[in-house]
C-alpha cells in the first residue's frame, strides 16, 4: 500500500481562492491538529475567507507512524521526484500553501503549554503569530534545517503534549483565533492574548551517551544559570557552562538530545523584528 501516488489531503472551505492554511499530521503519530480540526469543522461554521485544511502525511497518519521513509519536518522544500514519500509531501504541500499564510500543528513529549516556532527573516510568520494568545514564540532558524516553517508564511505550533485531550482543546483555540484574526470567522468573544515571550535556540542540548539513567531536571523556558544543574547522570550532575533557557526539553521526546538551549530576546514582536528581520518593515 501507500505506493508512488500519495498526496497531502486538502478540503477547502468559504467563499474565492483560498489564502489561508491549517495543516495537521506533517508527523503522522500527532493526530491532534486533526481532532481539533475536526471539531471546528463539525460545528459547520460559516467561512468568510477562503480556508483550506490539509492533512500533510496521510499515509504515515493511517500508520500510526511519524514518518514513513523520512522525517517530513525535515526535508523542506522537499523534492517531486524523490523516492522518499516524505520528500514529495513536503514538495506537494509547499504548492499547496504557497499562497496561504499558514498555521501547522503538532504536538510534544515536553510541554503542556503551546509553542509556537517562526524562521528568522519572515514578517508575515511574526506577524501571524503576534496575534496568536501564545505565550511562547521561538525561533529555530539557526538549530533546524528543512523544518516547514523555514519556508515562508509557516508558523508551527506545539499545540501540547501527545495524547493529552487538553493538547485538542487548546489547538481548537488556536485554529479559532487564527481565523478570526484573519477575517475567516467571527468568534464571540473575542480571545485575549496573553503576554508572548520571543525565544531564540542556538544549540542542542546532548543527552549522556551510553547512559539510560538520566534524568532531566531542568523545567522549559525557566532560565538554567551557569553553574547550575540541568540533568543528572549516573556520572552526577549535568552542569550548565553558560545560562540558558531551555526549550523543548524532556526526558524521552528525542533519542539523542534533551532538546535545545535557547534565550529570550524579549515580550513584544517588535523585540523579535528587531532581533530577526534584517531591516524593520
Ligand atoms: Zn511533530
Amino acid at each position: 500500500m501507500f505506493d508512488q501516488d500519495v498526496t497531502p489531503d486538502v478540503v477547502e472551505f468559504g467563499p474565492g481562492d483560498a489564502d489561508l492554511a491549517v495543516v495537521c499530521n506533517v508527523h503522522g503519530d500527532e493526530p491532534t491538529g486533526a481532532r481539533a480540526i475536526h471539531r471546528i469543522l463539525r460545528s459547520s461554521p460559516e467561512f468568510e475567507r477562503g480556508v483550506k485544511f490539509i492533512v500533510a502525511n496521510p499515509p504515515a497518519s493511517i500508520s500510526h507512524r511519524r514518518f514513513l521513509d523520512v522525517d517530513m519536518n525535515r526535508v523542506f522544500p522537499g523534492d517531486p521526484e524523490a523516492d522518499d514519500r516524505e520528500r514529495r509531501l513536503a514538495a506537494q504541500l509547499l504548492t499547496e500553501t504557497a499562497d496561504c499564510d499558514t498555521i501547522s500543528f503538532h504536538t510534544t513529549h515536553a510541554t503542556h503549554e503551546p509553542v509556537a516556532f517562526v524562521s528568522e527573516g519572515n514578517s508575515r510568520s511574526l506577524e501571524i503569530v503576534s496575534q496568536l494568545p501564545i505565550t511562547y514564540v521561538v525561533n529555530e532558524a539557526s538549530v533546524v534545517d528543512g523544518s516547514f516553517c523555514s519556508t515562508g508564511h509557516v508558523v508551527s505550533i506545539e499545540a501540547g503534549k501527545v495524547q493529552q485531550p487538553n493538547a485538542v482543546a487548546k489547538a481548537e483555540m488556536l485554529i479559532r483565533a487564527f481565523l478570526d484574526n484573519e477575517g475567516a470567522l467571527s468568534e464571540e468573544p473575542p480571545m485575549h492574548a496573553p503576554v508572548t515571550n520571543y525565544f531564540e535556540i542556538d544549540d542542542r542540548v546532548e543527552k549522556p551517551s551510553g547512559d539510560e539513567s538520566y534524568e532531566l531536571l531542568a523545567r522549559n523556558f525557566e532560565r538554567v544559570e551557569a553553574g547550575e544543574a540541568y540533568a543528572k547522570s549516573k556520572e552526577g550532575f549535568l552542569l550548565a557552562d553558560e545560562p540558558f533557557v531551555p526549550v523543548l526539553m524532556s526526558q524521552s521526546g528525542y533519542g539523542e538530545i534533551f532538546g535545545y538551549r535557547g534565550r529570550k530576546v524579549g515580550e513584544s514582536v517588535e523585540d523579535a523584528k528587531t532581533a530577526w528581520l534584517d531591516d524593520e518593515t
